[in-house]
């Protein structure tokens, strides 16, 4: 094994020499002391240098068992005790505070396609841009499930979403169908309820505990689509969504008419609507899944 400590011995003798030819060349006091000071600091320097190679053998060592246990056992304690007792500790706001964003599609999937050779896909996407930009306005968390031409599957969004606390879902469609300027949201059909014999919701019904809270959060969102595009629903819909059901959040799917416009930009005008018809549906709901959290915890 190399000896880092002999080469820094090796540099501290270097300027050693160095500094006493420089010494013997000048006279005078201060200047002759200058120069001890400068020696002084740059032993105290290179005998830090060579110390900080030298660290890790000591604690890989299998020759010091007990300083090799110890050390590493000290250090999780402090990082354990730290962030319990840092008056420094992020303060995270109960409640909901994320929107797990998800542009439906991509990648081979293109979803719907209209005869003029708009895609799903690639639209949703552009819309999460503008979602977000109006979450984030209200002061959410946005978690996206994919930001480029991807196409995760089902349980790998739903798992995104499932991994968050104090979050919502909002996956984001254009359809084939539907009046071409309204816009529809669905929240998921009611599934069988309960747990298994484990005691645990099946991943397949995760969103069964969730169907009062999206339905609230639906209408919401939906409510504030129909101020905005005439001829949308008032209320949202239940449907069989496979996105939805494996979501343990409150969790809706907002889909727009439609992909069969002639002209793209139709699509386009309707973006900032619909982004801010979400963000203050979501903003609205904020309360209702504090008080929802709570009881449901007192249970
Ligand atoms: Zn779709």
């Amino acid at each position: 094994m190399r000896r880092p400590g002999t080469q820094g011995f090796g540099i501290l003798l270097y300027v050693t020499n160095y500094t006493a030819k420089v010494s013997s060349s000048t006279s005078g006091w201060k200047f002759r002391s200058l120069n001890f000071a400068f020696l002084l600091l740059m032993a105290a320097g290179l005998t830090a240098l060579a110390q900080v190679p030298a660290a890790p053998p000591t604690v890989t060592n299998n020759s010091s068992p007990t300083f090799t246990g110890q050390q590493p056992g000290a250090q999780s304690g402090n990082t354990a005790s730290s962030p319990a007792t840092s008056p420094q500790s992020p303060i995270t706001r109960p409640g909901l505070n994320i929107v797990v964003l998800d542009p439906a599609h991509g990648g081979t999937d293109t979803g719907a396609r209209g005869t003029g050779g708009i895609r799903e896909s690639e639209i949703v996407l552009q819309f999460a841009m503008q979602v977000r930009r109006a979450l984030e306005a209200q002061g959410f968390q946005v978690v996206q499930t994919r930001l480029g031409d991807e196409n995760p599957s089902f349980d790998d969004r739903s798992a995104l979403a499932n991994a968050q606390t104090g979050a919502v879902f909002v996956t984001l469609h254009v359809a084939s169908t539907g009046l071409p300027g309204t816009v529809r949201v669905y929240v998921n059909s009611s599934l069988p309820g309960g747990r298994d014999s484990s005691g645990l919701v099946p991943w397949d019904r995760a969103q069964s505990p969730f169907l009062t809270l999206s339905q609230k959060l639906g209408d919401f969102v939906q409510g504030n689509l129909a101020q905005k595009f005439r001829g949308s629903p008032g209320t949202a819909q239940a449907s069989a969504v496979r996105q939805l059901r494996t979501t343990a959040a409150p969790a809706v799917a907002v889909e727009i008419s439609s992909v069969v416009v002639a002209d793209r930009q139709d699509l386009d005008r309707m973006a900032p609507g619909v982004a801010d018809a979400i963000a203050r549906g979501v903003a609205a709901f904020r309360p209702s899944y504090v008080v929802a959290s709570m009881s449901g915890a007192s249970r």
